[in-house]
C-alpha cells in the first residue's frame, strides 16, 4: 500500500471507529495496534506461553492466540496478522506435529483474524459467530471484503461445543461488548478461558461502537466471565498476559466505577465537556490509560460511555 493510500485508509478508519468523538480533539492517532497496513512485522517474534497441559498462548503482534493441542489435532483461537502466519505455524510446530484442524475467531478485528485467509487456504475449518461472518463479508473498517476462503465456514448463533483432545471446549456469544460478535471460549478440562478483547490486561477496554460494541455489554460480559471462572481458571485476555479472575474483577470494578461516575453526571444533565473536565478516570489512567500511539484516547473512552448512557449513540 502506498503511503498516500495508507493515509487515506487511516482517515477512513478514524472516521469510522471515532465517529462518536466529535467533541474531543483527536490529534494524530495511528491505529498502531489493530491494523497491518504500513507495519513492518519482520522483527516480531512469536513467544509461546504454556497455560495448561494442552493449551498454549502465542504472543506476537496483535491479539493473543490460543492453541489447544492434543492427539486429535490443533485448534486455534484467533490468528493475528497475515504476515505473521509462517512464524505462527513454526511456533505451533514446536508444540505439536498434528494437523491444525479448526480456527475460531473471537471477533472481527484485523489483529485477530488477519491470518484467516492463509489458514483457510491450508484447509483449516474456520468457525465464527454469524455476526463475525456477516461483518467480514461487509468489509471491516471500509476494507474490501476478504476472499471467501478467509470467512468462517461454520457459524453459530448462541454457542458451539467442540469435543477434541479428550476434553470439551465451549464457545459462546456474549453480550455486545467490544463488538457485536464477541465470543469467549472455555476449555473445560484444562479450565482455561480465552476472553477475546472484552478483557485485556493492557488498558481500558476498547468499545468499537461502529461494529456494535457497547459499554453496558462490556460490564455484562465481564460479569459472565466472573461467573464462569473459578479461582483456578487461567484466563487468556485478548491482549496482555495470562491471568486469573482476580484481575478480571479488578478490571470490571474499574470500568464499572468509571461508568457509575459518568452515569451520575449524565443524570445531573452534565455536558460531555463537563464530564471530561471532571477527570473521572484520573486515578486509573496510569495503570489502565491507553498507551502512546494508540488509536483511542482516554477522553474518547469517556465519551463513548457518555454517549451510550446519555442515549446519544
Ligand atoms: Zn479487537
Amino acid at each position: 500500500m502506498t503511503s498516500s493510500s495508507t493515509i487515506a485508509w487511516f482517515k477512513r478508519v478514524r472516521q469510522g471507529i471515532l465517529a462518536v468523538a466529535t467533541v474531543v480533539a483527536t490529534g494524530l492517532m495511528l491505529p498502531a495496534e489493530i491494523f497491518a497496513q504500513g507495519r513492518d512485522f519482520s522483527a516480531v517474534a512469536i513467544k509461546t506461553h504454556q497455560v495448561s497441559d494442552t493449551i498454549y498462548m502465542l504472543e506476537g503482534a496483535g491479539g493473543n492466540i490460543g492453541v489447544w493441542a492434543g492427539d486429535d489435532g490443533v485448534f486455534l483461537v484467533d490468528d493475528q496478522y497475515a504476515p505473521l502466519t509462517e512464524k505462527i505455524l513454526a511456533a505451533i510446530a514446536e508444540i505439536s506435529d498434528r494437523d491444525i484442524r479448526f480456527l475460531i475467531n473471537t471477533h472481527i478485528h484485523p489483529d485477530h483474524v488477519g491470518g484467516n485467509e492463509n489458514l483457510g487456504r491450508r484447509g483449516v475449518a474456520i468457525i465464527g459467530h454469524e455476526n463475525i461472518r456477516s461483518r467480514l463479508m461487509d468489509g471491516v473498517f471500509n476494507n474490501p471484503p476478504p476472499p471467501d476462503i478467509a470467512l468462517p465456514v461454520i457459524t453459530f448463533e448462541d454457542n458451539i461445543t467442540f469435543h477434541l483432545n479428550g476434553e470439551e471446549a465451549h464457545a459462546f456469544k456474549v453480550p455486545n461488548s467490544h463488538t457485536d460478535g464477541d465470543t469467549i471460549i472455555h476449555f473445560h478440562g484444562s479450565d482455561v478461558l480465552h476472553t477475546g478483547d472484552v478483557f485485556r490486561t493492557t488498558s481500558y477496554p476498547v468499545i468499537d461502537t461502529r461494529h456494535g460494541g457497547t459499554f453496558k455489554g462490556t460490564i455484562e460480559t465481564l460479569d459472565i466471565i466472573l461467573e464462569v471462572a473459578s479461582p483456578d481458571t487461567k484466563i487468556i485476555p485478548g491482549h496482555g498476559f495470562v491471568t486469573d479472575e482476580i484481575m478480571v474483577q479488578t478490571f470490571r470494578d474499574m470500568v464499572a466505577t468509571i461508568g457509575d461516575r459518568i452515569a451520575a453526571m449524565v443524570a445531573d444533565g452534565k455536558s460531555i465537556e463537563a464530564v471530561l473536565a471532571a477527570k473521572v478516570t484520573a486515578e486509573f489512567d496510569e495503570r489502565w490509560g491507553y498507551p502512546d500511539g494508540f488509536f483511542f484516547t482516554n477522553d474518547q473512552f469517556i465519551q463513548i460511555i457518555y454517549n451510550e448512557l446519555a442515549g446519544e449513540n
